[in-house]
């Protein structure tokens, strides 16, 4: 059960990466805890990672005992671009990123092509030289840029990894736009997608540049998990309602 000041709000909208695993380690004490919470709040997962589907999101929760978790409780950033391609109207998609950003857009009926309407960039671990060319080219004749998020880096056990950021500036630097859209965190339309039906929904995630400051922008509270990225706050930034050294404080 919810700890007494949490028990205000309807709907968790949680973090995955450094909340709930760090690479390929999940974190005991957070599984533990939103299986204690599961039957007493909405639980949905947000995460700015592009690169898989949200069925694999759903298989992986699954296989580390968060066993509830159906394909509805996810939301990646792969996901609500794809949503919002979709209700754009755009029909055809130039893609840089991974399977789950393909998935995502050819469910929703998005031809991929290389002549297209829209430039979609994620997570690339295939990024080469020819795919900036050819974003290049669709930008120039004025094909929309979007791009799933910009973090430059995510934890992993080996430390940082190069995130999609780092592709998202490659492209801007070659064409000399900035994208249209970055649709995740912090931007507070993928909190919102993730929070329809709620009235008052709680943010939770561990780094303050994109979990906290979306949450900000989007007038919700925030916890602040120090499992992942932040591991203090001396600097200035934006500020969480709650900071929380795991999950388990959540709870009674
Ligand atoms: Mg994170």
């Amino acid at each position: 059960m919810l700890r007494e000041n949490f028990r205000k709000y309807d709907h968790l909208l949680v973090d995955l990466d450094g909340v709930v695993w760090i690479g390929e380690k999940p974190i005991e004490d957070a599984i533990h805890a939103l299986n204690a919470v599961k039957d007493s709040v909405r639980v949905t997962f947000v995460t700015n990672n592009s690169t898989r589907h949200r069925n694999d999101v759903v298989k992986r929760l699954r296989d580390i005992g968060i066993n509830w978790v159906t394909v509805d409780d996810i939301v990646t950033s792969a996901s609500a671009l794809a949503e919002l391609i979709s209700s754009l109207g755009i029909r055809k998609c130039y893609v840089i990123g991974e399977a789950g950003l393909v998935q995502e857009l050819q469910e929703r009926s998005v031809e991929l092509d290389e002549e297209a309407d829209a430039v979609c960039v994620g997570m690339d671990r295939g990024f080469t030289y020819d795919k900036i060319s050819i974003a290049l080219r669709n930008l120039l004749k004025g094909a929309l840029f979007m791009a799933t998020n910009s973090d430059s880096t995510f934890p992993t056990e080996e430390g940082l990894m190069p995130g999609a950021g780092a592709m998202v500036a490659a492209i801007a630097a070659a064409s000399g736009r900035e994208p249209d859209v970055i649709i995740g965190k912090p931007n507070p339309l993928i909190l919102m997608i993730a929070a329809r039906g709620s009235s008052n929904p709680l943010v939770i995630g561990d780094r303050v540049e994109t979990d906290i400051l979306g949450a900000i922008r989007a007038g919700m509270d925030s916890v602040l998990v120090l499992t992942g990225v932040t591991k203090d706050l001396r600097g200035v930034g934006p500020r969480p309602k709650f900071i929380v050294e795991s999950l388990k404080e959540l709870l009674l």
